[in-house]
């Protein structure tokens, strides 16, 4: 049944026999950038929600996946952590695949807020959150999710996800019932926007939906395949499935270029110049557009929620690799389309 639904379960096997170029090149930047953020301890790990606390800070994973469907990846790139804030870019997307901009602009606006990803503010203009990457934001799509799939939003939800990592994802319980518990601001957040009539459905409802999808297991390799599939156009690069629109995607990028880090979000894209979005579990996933896709797990975060050394790694690879958007040679464009011609000779 697994391989029916995901084709790309056995990766092993769907990937190409002889390694890229390009892929020798970035797999020696990776190594390099892993050993030197190794010893690099700077930040802490997210403790209000009690069970992140507990989880080990020394992790430390790197995994970029190519649009051929090569994998490359250093350190703890096969370790499970919870995905937290980098599924409101994958809701935001299955939002907009569902009902399309219109609607769920309805529901959320696309501007960067400057405010911290917990804010407990609306839009003053249109009383609608800033945007989908703030809690607020994710919690009125979780709210139109709920209405538009019903009870069974959350499986749909998870199948997308899993479509998108190319294998089947699932939740960590105890992280869930440990967010459920004590997500007071989340909770005073959904009665905001049930006031506001964001959404109808019940908040409980609503905030379950959410919680959940913060709490699905990923490893570093997963974000850099997610990453890759929303570069690759919407489609696996490994599985070959189409799991978004090609809309939907361009939306996607450039609401997490503009808003994807929260307060980090303008100091990222001077010096990251990628799509790219955190979670307080410690993830980061970059995308590089028709390229590649980024995962990096290092669970100390800095003062806006984001992997210190996950962002230092993004730093170094757009760097060695030319990635930011508006790179003065952008080389980054150029990068793969050189290699394989290189790898024709
Ligand atoms: N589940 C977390 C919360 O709502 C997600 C936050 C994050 O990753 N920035 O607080």
């Amino acid at each position: 049944m697994m391989t029916d639904v995901f084709p790309g379960q056995s990766s092993a096997s769907a990937l190409p026999k002889k390694e890229s170029a390009a892929s020798v090149m970035i797999q020696s930047i990776v190594a390099h950038l892993y050993e030197q953020q190794l010893g690099n301890l700077e930040g802490s790990v997210a403790d209000y929600i009690p069970e992140l606390g507990k989880i080990s800070p020394d992790q430390f994973g790197i995994a970029v996946a190519l649009e051929s469907g090569e994998l490359i990846t250093a350190g703890d790139a096969a370790n499970e952590f919870t995905i937290q804030s980098i599924s409101k870019a994958l809701t935001l997307a299955i939002l907009l695949d569902l009902v399309g901009r219109g609607e769920t602009y309805r529901a959320v606006g696309v501007q960067p807020s400057g405010d911290p990803f917990n804010s407990i503010t609306l839009d003053p203009r249109t009383n609608r959150p800033f945007n989908p990457m703030v809690n607020a934001g994710a919690i009125a799509i979780a709210g139109r999710l709920r209405e538009t799939l019903g009870p069974s939003a959350f499986e749909q939800v998870l199948t997308r996800m899993s479509q998108a990592a190319g294998r089947e994802l699932r939740v960590d319980q105890t992280v869930f019932e440990s967010e459920r518990e004590t997500g007071h601001r989340n909770r005073a957040i959904g009665h905001l926007l049930r006031a506001a009539e964001v959404f109808t459905v019940p908040v409980d409802e609503v905030l379950d939906l959410y919680f959940r999808q913060c709490s699905v297991l990923v490893t570093a390799t997963d974000l850099a395949i997610i990453g890759a599939t929303l570069g690759n156009i919407g489609t696996n690069p490994i599985s070959g499935k189409e799991v978004f629109g090609i809309h939907t995607v361009r939306e996607t990028l450039s609401v997490m270029f503009t808003c994807g880090m929260y307060d980090g979000a303008g100091d990222w894209a001077c010096q990251v110049g990628l799509p790219a979005k955190s979670g307080v579990g410690g993830g980061i996933m970059g995308v590089v557009n028709r390229q590649l896709g980024i995962g990096v797990l290092s669970p100390r975060l800095d003062a806006a929620g984001n992997s210190v050394r996950g962002k230092l790694c993004c730093i170094g690879l757009a760097e060695e690799l030319g990635l930011h958007a508006f790179d003065s040679t952008n080389s980054g464009s150029n990068f793969l389309r050189g290699m394989t011609e290189f790898d024709q000779l």
